[in-house]
């Protein structure tokens, strides 16, 4: 049975003194519930954030040293370079660099992602994990049913757990998981001094989401390999991108108008942003990403929908092109 959700900001001092729980800033027995259940799957100890952003600002600014360099992978979540530039103001730096080969050296913390959104590229582990600076694995798509990214060398793992781990678009929350307790410790204090905790509505239904994890994970995944593939023999379809694991996947067709078209002819597939829930969803990745992406790129996130039904959704869309 899940704990009950318990939505107080004071628990009673034990005799006069502060027990575990106090304040819910501090801490909350839902969030405490979920960061143990998360820490079990990857294998460290998990520290909860308010969303994904949050926690990738708090590994910086908790973890790094004041103009510390970041070598960050050219193809991670385009927002992962917003807040490292909006960052930039307080004298953080951050340098580009192909994840698929050693990073730069020189630099105070390595920051990968597996596989990346919406390029699909998986890192190279060994070649991250023998640099000398700390490394950070997003591994929001691969999900611990995947990866288990401290197994491979890495020093943290973080999850936009708004995706997969709560996995049903209805929570914004994010974790950082780390090897070890001392940097935990750290990031724990340094979101009591900032305040940007998740809130107990959030873990509990990323607790509930984690139930269910390997379920959904393993069937978007079943169906994101046939879809991979049909994709591939689609005349409309001049690239396909897919690691071979995981529900996430991108695809081209020939430019903006015609991504447009597959875009807004979908009717059971949701034209919306976002990834990881049971729902699926697509949508041109350019209109958020710029030159980054090209033009005719589309990221589909597969959901728990008969495989055929999306196939024949998609089909109808790529018609339209
Ligand atoms: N990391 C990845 C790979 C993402 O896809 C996202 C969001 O799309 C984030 C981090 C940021 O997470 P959030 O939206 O929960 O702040």
């Amino acid at each position: 049975m899940e704990p009950p959700l318990d939505r107080s900001t004071i628990w009673p001092y034990e005799n006069g003194e502060p027990g575990s729980f106090h304040y819910a800033r501090a801490a909350h027995p839902n969030g405490v519930a979920a960061e143990r259940a998360l820490g079990e799957l990857e294998g460290g100890e998990a520290v909860l954030f308010a969303s994904g952003t949050a926690a990738t600002s708090a590994v910086v600014l908790a973890l790094l040293e004041p103009r510390a360099t970041v070598a960050l992978a050219d193809a991670a979540y385009y927002g992962t370079g917003v807040t490292l530039t909006e960052l930039g103001r307080w004298g953080l730096r951050h340098v580009l660099f192909d994840q698929t080969g050693p990073p730069p050296p020189d630099v105070d913390l390595v920051w990968i992602e597996s596989p990346s959104n919406p390029l699909l590229t998986v890192p190279d582990f060994a070649a991250a994990a023998a640099h000398s600076a700390p490394v950070v694995c997003d591994a929001t798509a691969a999900t611990p049913v995947h990866l288990r990214a401290l197994e491979r060398g890495c020093d943290l793992v973080l999850h936009s757990a708004t995706k997969y781990l709560a996995g049903h678009h209805d929570a914004l929350v994010g974790a950082v998981v780390c090897r070890r307790v001392e940097d935990a410790e750290r990031l724990r204090a340094f979101r009591n001094a900032t305040g940007a905790v998740a809130g107990p509505d959030a873990a509990w239904l990323l607790l509930r989401g984690l139930r269910t994890l390997e379920v959904r994970v393993r069937r978007q995944t079943e169906s994101a390999q046939s879809l991979a593939e049909w994709l591939g023999s689609d005349p409309a379809v001049t690239t396909v991108r897919y690691p071979g694991f995981g529900g996430l996947l991108s695809f081209d067709v020939q430019d903006g108008e015609a991504a447009r078209r597959v875009e807004t002819g979908t009717t059971l597939i949701a034209n919306a942003t976002s990834l990881g829930g049971v729902a699926s969803t697509i949508e041109t990745r350019h209109r958020w990403e710029g030159a980054r992406v090209p033009p005719g790129l589309l990221r589909l996130s597969v959901g728990l929908e008969p495989v055929e039904e999306l196939w024949a959704d998609l089909r109808r869309a790529l018609a339209r092109t």
